[in-house]
């Protein structure tokens, strides 16, 4: 036998009782997006290598160590996007929508990044991202936190941490990054090799270092906030106003400066201390120079990100696994002459009944290796059709989760049986 082939490190395959999980909160996030009147957004999950080095900054760990980059067929250098954001803002800019308008979109799907595999951080792993354009104020930063706490709420999730914090504006943060630059070439030889690289070139990457041997360097740090220019402490302040207006609960920390160099002002991210290091569930900020960096017209900008598999896995302390959809019928058939038939009739029994959940057996099998399917499948009842049904223009309808007896029913009839038996619509 040949070696068998593995999916790539990092990169995981969902399992339909997985799926069925995914499912059910894909669907309440969006339900959530909806009320709030945000759009979806679909977009390519491969772009020009270009559109990430502009936006995500060259001296960031995803840039300089964590894209799949490849050149295609025709010498293009191509990248598997690592975040939805940059190519939110291309198709915005590309489709000139961010001209004098507010947008609300949101996205969701694969990211990759050429990371360490461990629990919670994948090579191939899903965000669920929400972005507005041209809005200035602290009123969409509010909307969107309020978006998130809701969507926990949503989904039962409590014990969730907001952190918050502000980066200023280009000007007091270049301010402070020399104060930063002061600090750090001062401890130069407690700085490791990534850190020493990113003094000159860009020294607030450092306070985002995860290496436990500088954590106590990065906390006697200058801190941003202590730095900020007027008008961003007062848009932080609304911004604070509101939360304590909505009752929603958060933190201040200096140190979160997040991992992509396009945010201003507000960052936040939602963390968690029940999933070990991977402590970030969702995480965003407003990015007012993006859009213009990319070509387009100057727009603010706010926007985050949930991890899904760190959300699924967070749900999943409390919640266990899911089943799938089962079955509302599995329909059990036996004899040559009777397979049209039984086909043609769960073909009229999906037209009439869209919402049917219906499996026709395949495969033959002894009526008793068919109900052995039909009970696994999940499925509420079996629908059987020997010849002799078939013979007599008839049904059996045997309940296979209950004791209650089986139903013989006309199959001019079996329709409506159906529709009012599992309280189905029909077709509108
Ligand atoms: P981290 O600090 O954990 O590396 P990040 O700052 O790189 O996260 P973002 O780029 O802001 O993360 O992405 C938003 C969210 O996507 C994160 O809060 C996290 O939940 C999730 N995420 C990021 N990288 C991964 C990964 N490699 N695998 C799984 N989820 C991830
Ligand atoms: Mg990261």
């Amino acid at each position: 036998m040949a070696p068998s082939l593995q999916a790539v490190r990092g990169m995981n395959d969902l399992l339909p009782a997985e799926v069925a999980r995914w499912q059910r909160v894909e669907r309440c996030l969006a339900q959530v997006l909806a009320a709030y009147g945000y759009q979806e957004i679909r977009l390519p999950i491969v772009e020009p290598t270009a559109l990430f080095e502009r936006s995500i900054g060259e001296v960031t760990d995803i840039v300089e160590k964590e894209m799949y980059t490849f050149l295609d067929r025709s010498g293009d250098s191509l990248t598997l996007r690592p975040e939805g954001t940059a190519g939110v803002v291309r198709a915005g800019i590309q489709h000139g929508l961010l001209y004098n308008q507010q947008q609300r979109w949101w996205y969701r799907g694969p990211m990759f990044r050429h990371e360490r595999p461990q629990q919670g951080r994948y090579r191939q792993f899903h965000q669920l991202g929400v972005e507005s354009f041209g809005c200035a104020g602290p009123d969409i930063d509010l909307e969107q936190i309020a978006l998130s706490a809701r969507l926990w709420r949503r989904l039962g999730l409590s014990g969730l941490r907001l952190e918050l914090n502000s980066l200023g504006t280009p000007d007091s943060r270049a301010r402070y990054r020399d104060l930063l630059q002061a600090y750090f070439s001062a401890h130069e030889g407690a700085l490791d090799e990534d850190s020493r690289r990113r003094l000159h070139r860009n020294p607030l990457r450092i306070l985002d270092s995860k290496n436990p041997d500088l954590q106590s360097l990065i906390a006697e740090a200058p801190q941003l906030i202590a730095h900020l220019d007027e008008e961003s402490a007062a848009h932080f302040a609304a911004l604070r106003a509101g939360l304590d207006a909505l009752g929603i609960d958060y933190v201040c920390n200096p140190r979160l400066v997040r991992g992509l160099d396009y945010y201003s002002r507000t960052v936040f991210e939602w963390t968690t201390d029940r999933l070990g290091a991977q402590n970030a569930v969702c995480s965003g900020g407003r990015y007012d120079g993006l859009v213009e960096q990319l070509g387009g017209p100057a727009t603010p900008a706010f926007g985050f990100a949930i991890g899904l598999e760190r959300l699924l896995a967070l749900l999943a302390l409390d919640a266990g696994d899911a089943a799938p959809e089962t079955p509302h019928v599995y329909l059990v058939w036996q004899g040559e002459a009777v397979m049209p038939r039984a086909l043609q009739l769960a073909e009229r029994w999906r037209e009439a009944l869209p919402d049917l959940r219906l499996v026709s057996n395949a495969g033959g099998g002894s009526f008793k290796a068919q109900f052995k399917r039909a009970d696994r499948s999940g499925a509420a009842y079996a629908a059987v059709l020997g010849e002799s049904e078939l013979a007599a223009g008839q049904v059996q309808f045997k309940p296979l989760r209950s004791e209650a007896a089986q139903q013989q029913v006309a199959l001019t009839q079996a329709i409506e049986w159906l529709r009012t038996t599992l309280t189905l619509a029909e077709r509108g």
